[in-house]
């Protein structure tokens, strides 16, 4: 099976491991805090700034905390969002408010973010679509103007940027993801970024039990007596990153560039050898001076055929997928809007394989069974046989 995401491991993940297990401190400690580092060069912030949790969604949900959104809030989102921001804002009581996408491009247009925006708004919370960065820096504005919170799902946009910001500082918060299908992969985590440090020190502790002092090692905290004691500020879980994933996390950032270098060159040729298939539609390319991490390739096909050219590639051994299901259809959230982008977007889009290891040979298989599939559903529909 040619699969749509898949991470690449090497020699220098498996010795990161070995290092850390070797080390006989698999928990939290100084992998961590050099990930977090890393991460704070690779997007232009200081290390006050950022900390890393056990996953992205764990991150969303210390974020939605952080700016204390509850009952009677609304916090304003694409449809097209993963199903985590969602569940983060209706967790804590608040109302996931969706709005519409482009059609074309599967983010929201500054129009489509103010259209949904009323006086309970208090955040507003994009993704960068496929790592495409989107509008994000007129939606930021729109947020700064109404003093609206905007937090960004950025585990989509590891390495994107908009003249030069990386996709992550436009907004008062951001998250990242380092799961099994992200570009660099730290098996699990996640990382959040504030602007405002006092926030990045309150989401630590959030993140660890909402315990006021942290424990470890630490030489100040040995030198001192009783340093088993800590107070309460927040009844809250454990969501913090270990020192396995951090190491693996640390290689992997160091090899982000290639990896988007690769996405970057497998993009282009699905874009060359795809723009001739009859009735498949290209996204459109990425605006000037927008820098995408090429998280996801997606095609547009006529919905009558869309799932029959899905399930013929998958009889192939290649899977394709749609990212992601509209979340003003789940009937949980109880949404009762008609957005019409998102639903040209949500018939017609097809995710194609897209990772760092798909060979040559892999991507010509991808680019000739699409001619071929797409191909043959038009000639059996302009036959009526579909
Ligand atoms: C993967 C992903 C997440 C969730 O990340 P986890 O680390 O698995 O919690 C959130 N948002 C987007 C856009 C994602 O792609």
């Amino acid at each position: 099976m040619i699969n749509i995401f898949q991470p690449s491991f090497g020699d220098e993940e498996l010795a990161a491991v070995r290092e850390v297990l070797e080390s006989r401190w698999v928990g939290k400690g100084t992998k961590v805090e050099l990930f977090e580092r890393a991460w704070a060069d690779h997007i232009g912030a200081s290390a006050e700034q950022v900390t890393a949790l056990s996953s992205c969604t764990a991150a969303t949900f210390v974020a939605m905390e952080l700016i204390e959104v509850g009952p009677g809030d609304e916090v304003v989102l694409p449809s097209v969002s993963f199903v985590g921001v969602a569940n983060a804002i209706a967790a804590r009581g608040a109302r996931p408010v969706f709005c519409d996408v482009d059609g074309r491009t599967l983010n929201p247009t500054v129009a489509n973010v103010a259209a949904a925006l009323t006086e309970r708004t208090k955040a507003v919370a994009v993704l960068h679509y496929g790592g495409q960065p989107g509008a994000i820096a007129e939606i930021a504005e729109l947020c700064r103007d109404r003093g609206l919170w905007l937090i960004e799902d950025a585990a989509n946009a590891q390495a994107s940027s908009v003249a030069g910001k990386p996709a992550g500082t436009f907004g008062d918060i951001a998250v990242w993801s380092f799961d099994h299908g992200k570009i660099a992969v730290a098996v699990e985590g996640g990382m959040l970024y504030a602007r405002d440090p006092a926030l990045v020190e309150k989401a630590a502790k959030l993140a660890y039990l909402g315990l006021e002092q942290r424990s470890g090692f630490d030489e100040a905290r040995r030198a001192a007596t009783r340093w088993w004691e800590f107070d309460v500020c927040s009844f809250s879980p454990r969501r913090i990153m270990n020192d396995v994933f951090a190491a693996i996390g640390l290689v992997q950032l160091s090899r982000l560039p290639e990896a988007v270098a690769r996405r970057r060159e497998i993009a282009a040729e699905y874009d060359r050898a795809l723009a001739s298939v009859p009735g498949l539609v290209l996204a459109p390319p990425v605006p000037a001076g927008h820098v995408t991490s090429h998280y996801l390739y997606w095609v547009q096909l006529a919905p009558s055929v869309r799932d029959t050219v899905a399930r013929e590639l998958y009889d192939r051994g290649i899977y394709t997928t749609f990212r992601y299901e509209l979340l003003h259809k789940v009937p949980a959230y109880g949404a009762k809007v008609e957005l019409p982008g998102a639903e040209y977007a949500s018939a017609r889009t097809l995710c194609l394989p897209l990772h760092q290891e798909l060979s040559d040979a892999d991507v010509e298989t991808v680019t000739s069974a699409l001619h071929e599939v797409v191909t043959a559903e038009a000639t059996d529909a302009a036959r009526g046989v579909r």
